[in-house]
């Protein structure tokens, strides 16, 4: 890649043949967009921020990673650029460190501690006896479903990609955690281009621009502001949401 920005033509993904579940998606990304993409549930939030991260190439189209294809991009090149975090977090069996280098087998165990501070993880493993060499993953020390999601973000931080996606699609944490989860990923967020795939329309009055998807298609995008006072399906999401909060 010879950029930062992430260009979309003429996009469409089938899982099964016959059955495009996203058509004809067109857009641009610029470096440092705070984009969320929201749509009810089913409209390809999810598989549009898979393709966005190279973990599956389009069907037909075009998307580019500074000028390259993803598709045609080895997978762990394309990593380097574009990480997508989930809320699914997997520990490895080995040590604490070993989960927090995959991302970067060479790094120093200043970088290693310096990536544990900035997720504020560095406290609880410190306190750990064995600190960073901690074996962790199956039958060894087990790990909080926070502490899980922060090493992943360590990780993530000694990758130093400029575009995060965000998919909080398999929120299963509570709320307590995800408060802190959401801390250390808004202080990953700065600086970085960020891809918020939005199941809940409260964490995304932030973006600097929405993508509205639905059954595939991109519906409407621009700010808050602007889909709010057009009135259509971002409007009527939002009053649904507010409804079932009441
Ligand atoms: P939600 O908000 O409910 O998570 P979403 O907007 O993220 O939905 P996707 O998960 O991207 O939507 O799904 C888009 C369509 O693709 C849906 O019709 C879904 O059933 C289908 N789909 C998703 N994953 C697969 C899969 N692995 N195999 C086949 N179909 C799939």
């Amino acid at each position: 890649p010879s950029g930062e920005e992430i260009e979309g033509k003429n996009v469409s993904y089938s899982y099964r043949t016959c059955r495009d579940v996203l058509k004809d998606l067109s857009f641009m990304i610029t470096p440092g967009t705070k984009l969320a993409i929201v749509g009810p549930s089913g409209a390809g939030k999810s598989t549009l921020g898979r393709l966005l991260a190279g973990v599956q190439p389009p069907r037909s189209g075009e998307l580019r990673l500074g000028g390259a294809e993803v598709g045609y991009m080895p997978i762990e090149e394309v990593r380097g650029h574009v990480a997508l975090v989930t809320q699914e977090h997997h520990v490895f069996v080995g040590s604490l460190r070993d989960n927090v280098v995959l991302a970067k087998p060479d790094a120093s165990d200043d970088e290693v501690i310096n990536a544990l501070t900035s997720v504020d993880a560095w406290d609880w493993v410190a306190a750990l006896p064995d600190g960073i060499l901690t074996r962790v993953g199956s039958g060894a020390h087990r790990l909080l479903p926070a502490q899980a999601q922060q090493l992943a973000l360590a990780r993530l931080v000694l990758a130093d990609p400029h575009t995060l996606i965000l998919d909080e699609a398999t929120s299963s944490v509570d709320h307590e955690t995800e408060e802190m989860i959401q801390e250390a990923i808004e202080k990953m967020m700065a600086g970085r281009t960020a891809i918020v795939i939005a199941h809940r329309l409260s964490t995304i009055q932030k973006a600097s621009k929405i993508i509205v998807l639905e059954k595939g298609e991109i519906r409407e995008s621009g700010t808050h502001q602007e889909l709010i006072s057009r009135n259509g399906l971002y409007a009527q999401l939002q009053r649904m949401q507010y409804r079932a909060i009441a």
